[in-house]
This record gives C-alpha cells, structure tokens and sequence, in this order.
C-alpha cells in the first residue's frame, strides 16, 4: 500500500471510530433520556396530594459535607403518609430490574451523601406536615406525636408550650426526627437518658414493600428495633412518639480546663455515675489554640478574672469539660449550692472556671447561634469531614495518646468533642453500632475545610488525618466503632456490623428485600441482594 492510500485509510478508520463513538454516545444518551421519561412518565401516574418535582432538584444533591453530589431524578414532596407509601409501592412493583431507589432526605445534614439517590427518587420529609403535633401531657409519661421530617427545633418550641421537653438531644436541632432516629441522636444528656432512639415509645414506618406498619416495643417489635439506628434501611419513618418530661426555663453553663488526660476523664466518669450530677456532660480537646479563653469571655464569665487572664494555652493540648445544670429562677439558690458542691469534687486547673446562665432554649440551640455567625461569613456551606467515632472505655487513653497532639497537632479547623456515656441507657436490641464496653466515649472530630486551600485546612490534608487516625484504631486494634458510619464497600460493613451483621442482613430481606431505600448509605445495592 503507498503512503497516500495509507494515510488515507487511516484517516478513513479515524473517521470511522469518531462516527461511531458519536453514535454509540447518541445511543446512550437516547436510551438515558427515554428511561429518564419513562420514570417520569411512570412517576407521573401516581395520584399524590402532594407532588413530584423534575427540574431544580439541586438541593437534594447536596448536603453539609459538601463532597458528594447525587442528583435525583425526581423529588416527592408529600403532603400526607400515603404519598409516600404509593412511591415506595410504585418502585416495589417495577420490582428488580428497575434500577430506581428511594431517599427519604430530613434536613439533608449528612456527610457523604447518606441521603442522596443517584437518578432515583428523594422524598423530601420536611414537607411530610402530618400529623400535626400532637401531646399527651395529663398522663405520668408525657409524649409528643410528630412527624418523621418535624425539625428537633420545633418540637422544643412546641413542647415548652405545655411546659414539657424531650429528654435526649442532640448538639444541633435543626436535623429531623427521622434523620437523627436512623442515626442514634447522641449529646450531653445521653449519659443519663440514652441517645435518642432510647427516648422513642412508638413509629409509623412505610417499608420497602410500600406498607405502613405502627411499630414499637409491644407491636412489630423486630421492625422498631431494626429501624432506630437502621440507617434508613427498613423504612421510612413517617411518625414518631417522643418521650418528655417537665422543662426547666434556665441552664448553668460551665466550662473548665484540664492539662491532664487522666484527671479529666476521671472527673467526666465519675459524674456520669453519679446519681447526683448536671444535666449535661460533655468535652472538647483543644491543641495548640492560644488565646483560645480570651474568645470565650465573649459569652463566658471567669470566676476570677485576674486568675483566669494569667493562665497561658500555649500550645499545650487541654481538655475542656463542658457542663450545664438546669434550674427555675425560683430555686436558683439551691441550684448555686448544688452546683457549688459538685465542683467541688473535681479537680479542674482552678484559675479556669468559667460560666454563664442563659435560657433553656438558648442552651440547646447554642450551635445555631454560631451558624449564624458562620452564614455570615460564608463559612457554614463548605465540605465538612467529619468523623465520628464510639471508643471503649478500656481504649481511651491509647487512643488519646496516639491522637491528641501527635496525628492531630492542632484543633483550629474545627472542634474535637470527647465524652463517655453509659451503654446501660441503650437499647441493645436497636440497629446501632456500639463498642463491647459498658461506658464508651464519643471523639466527634467535626471539621471544615477551606474549598480553595490545598494546605491544612483544605480537604485532602483534613481526609487524610481522617484516614490516620481510623488506620491507627484498626492496626491497634482499639475496638472503636464509627458513628454516622462511611464505608464504600460491604465487607467493610460487615467488619462494621461484626456479629449483628446477619440480623441486619435478615432485616433487609424482611422490610426491603429489594434493597429499595436509604442507597446512600451503600449499605446494599438494588438487585443484588441476594437470599
Ligand atoms: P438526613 O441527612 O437528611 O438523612 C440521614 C439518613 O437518614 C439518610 O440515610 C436518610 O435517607 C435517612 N432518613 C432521613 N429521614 C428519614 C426518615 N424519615 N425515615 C427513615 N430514614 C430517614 N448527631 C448526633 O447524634 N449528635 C449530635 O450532637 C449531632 N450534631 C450535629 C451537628 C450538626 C451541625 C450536624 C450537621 C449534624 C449533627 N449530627 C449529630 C448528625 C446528625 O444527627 C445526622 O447527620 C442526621 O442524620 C442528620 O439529620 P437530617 O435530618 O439532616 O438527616
């Protein structure tokens, strides 16, 4: 053959694979767009009160980790329970050649896209408005009914009006009922109440198959279980029965610093033993953070001022121990003593007293106030890292040593919460993850990342410190347990489930057997769930 017609054959085949790979992608994307319609199509002819949204459906792509980005192709925005039992019907019966699956998205505050449905359908449970609040007060155990996308913020406000509270809370309210249920719902309180799901008498629930089911410890009891802490595996939370007790209207806040380990968690065991004690016990760590108590003097008060500006951070690692006593105005004399008494006990570095009184309210939704703040600034919507991590007992000290101030050599981009709770006060029949020790701690490392910066701050180096710290868990064999888990792969989530993985397996099968809902979590995968 002569250079010519060589050169020409060439060109030739050239053109000939570019038509091709035109269309081939043509193809594909015909095919894309017609399943995409037919889904539509199909979506269409259910009859909800409420309605299915196809086009700007962005939000339910993203989330407050700000790193994965799933986009629906459609969302239900309900107005009643049998909205969303006709969707989730609708999918069942496309049964499982269907690749469609379903999100229930609450407040969409998830971290790695745990609520997203990549081209499937969310359910947007924030407009999920029934039943309408409704409150048991007379009796000896007061109880809210609401719904399963009803904000935590709301139900406080509601609830104060009857004089009543829930009991367990978490950091955060502006998360929903059903978001924080498919999790555990842990904070300050969780000592003494247990998380969350340990504060829940009953749940409506819609499953995998499209029914409605009333659950609770009496009736359905394996289904009510199964979905607190099920990370949305089994159902969709529709209704919840929330336990209360009689509110207080102020709350003692007080914060105080350790240099040593040891003393501070001594001191946070023995008051989470204690039948006398505060209301709320948590913890940070803070390392290399100076003139970190002069920012706290913005909302704190030192108890002696001279004492409290000659103590120097540093660059040292110090614990702080976060504490709150709730009390009436009345009876503020009585609380002063008690609170006076129980300080007494612990042996915090004395010049480092700080506290402060605000209301009830202003307690519990104390984050918001600095999301707020951080809105302002542009610095709330960046990608958030988190990692959240359940550590025995027995591990703590390891673990701190391994981590405070050698793999993390400083807290300025986010906080570090350290705080024991008592396994007694769990449910153990429930779905969540838990280490083999009667008390374990909380470690939240709950960062942000600056999106342009490719240093510290920036994500990749935040990931990377996140990857450290859970290789140095797994290689000393440290018994911890992620909370809010992330894992890419089953056997990953096996390890995860250790023994209780075949009751969550069996669970599956028996509430979703198609493996229908909640595929952020990248628990199960449509179709391939075998029996
Ligand atoms: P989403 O992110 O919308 O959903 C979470 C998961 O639950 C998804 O898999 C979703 O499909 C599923 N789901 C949502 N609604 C339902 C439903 N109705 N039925 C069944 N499944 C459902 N957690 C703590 O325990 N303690 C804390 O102190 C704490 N503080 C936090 C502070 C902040 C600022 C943030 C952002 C989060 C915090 N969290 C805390 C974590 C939080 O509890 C979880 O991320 C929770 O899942 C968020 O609730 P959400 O309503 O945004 O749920």
């Amino acid at each position: 053959m002569s250079f010519l017609s060589l050169t020409i054959f060439k060109h030739t085949n050239l053109l000939f694979i570019r038509s091709f790979m035109i269309m081939l992608l043509s193809f594909i994307a015909i095919q894309l767009n017609l399943c995409f319609s037919n889904i539509q199509s199909s979506l269409t002819t259910i009859d909800v009160n409420g309605h299915f949204s196809f086009t700007n459906n962005e939000f339910a792509a993203k989330d407050y980790g700000n790193q994965y980005q799933f986009l629906p192709q459609a969302v239900l925005h309900p107005k009643s329970v049998s909205d969303i039992a006709i969707t989730v019907r609708h999918v069942w019966e496309l049964g499982p050649s269907s690749e469609l699956t379903i999100a229930a998205r609450g407040h969409g505050h998830s971290i790695q896209g745990q609520a997203q449905a990549h081209h499937g359908v969310v359910i947007n449970m924030e407009s999920l408005k029934t039943p309408k609040m409704h409150f048991q007060t007379g009796d000896e155990l007061p109880y809210v009914d609401v719904s399963g996308g009803e904000l935590w913020i709301n139900i406080l406000h509601e609830s104060l009006k009857y004089g009543l509270t829930p009991k367990s809370w978490t950091d955060y309210l502006h998360l929903t009922v059903g978001g924080t249920l498919s999790n555990a719902g842990i904070s300050g309180q969780a000592f003494r109440h247990g998380p969350q799901i340990s504060n829940v008498h009953q749940l409506e629930v819609v499953t995998g198959k499209g029914e409605v089911v009333t659950c609770s410890a009496q009736q359905n009891a394996d289904l009510f279980s199964g979905v607190l802490g099920g990370l949305g595996q089994y159902g969709i939370i529709t209704r919840a029965r929330i336990s209360l007790e009689p509110a207080a209207q102020m709350v003692k806040w007080i914060r105080v610093l350790y240099s040593d380990f040891s003393t501070f968690t001594r001191d946070q065991e023995q008051l989470i033993s204690s039948e006398n004690t505060f209301d709320y016990i948590e913890g940070l760590v803070i390392v290399n953070r100076t003139g970190l108590l002069n920012n706290w003097r913005s909302s704190f008060n030192p108890k002696d001022d001279d004492q409290a500006s000659q103590f120097k951070s540093e660059g040292r690692t110090l614990f702080c121990l976060e504490l709150a006593k709730n009390f009436n105005p009345d009876k503020i004399a009585e609380t002063n003593e008690e609170i006076e008494s129980m300080l007494s006990m612990l042996n915090y570095i004395p010049s480092t007293l700080f506290m402060t009184e605000v209301t009830y309210v202003e307690f519990l939704d104390r984050v918001h106030t600095a999301e707020i703040k951080l809105q302002e600034k542009g610095l709330w919507d960046v990608p958030h890292p988190w990692l959240n991590l359940l550590v025995p007992r027995s591990n703590i000290h390891k673990f701190a040593d391994g981590v405070f101030g050698n793999i993390l050599v400083d807290t300025s981009n986010g906080p570090v919460l350290v705080y024991p709770v008592n396994k007694s006060k769990w449910n153990n029949m429930t779905s969540a993850v838990l280490p083999d020790e009667d008390i374990f701690y909380l470690v939240a490392f709950l960062s942000q990342a600056n999106p342009l910066s490719t240093g510290k701050d920036g994500l990749e180096h935040i990931l990377g410190l996140n990857k450290r710290i859970l290789d140095f868990c797994e290689e000393g064999q440290l018994g911890v347990k992620q909370y809010l888990p992330h894992y890419t792969t089953q056997d990953e989530w096996r390890v995860h489930f250790g023994q209780r993985w075949e009751t969550f397996r069996r669970r599956k099968l028996a509430y979703d057997p198609l493996a229908i809902l909640a595929p952020g979590q990248r628990i199960f995968q449509k179709g391939v769930l075998d029996l």
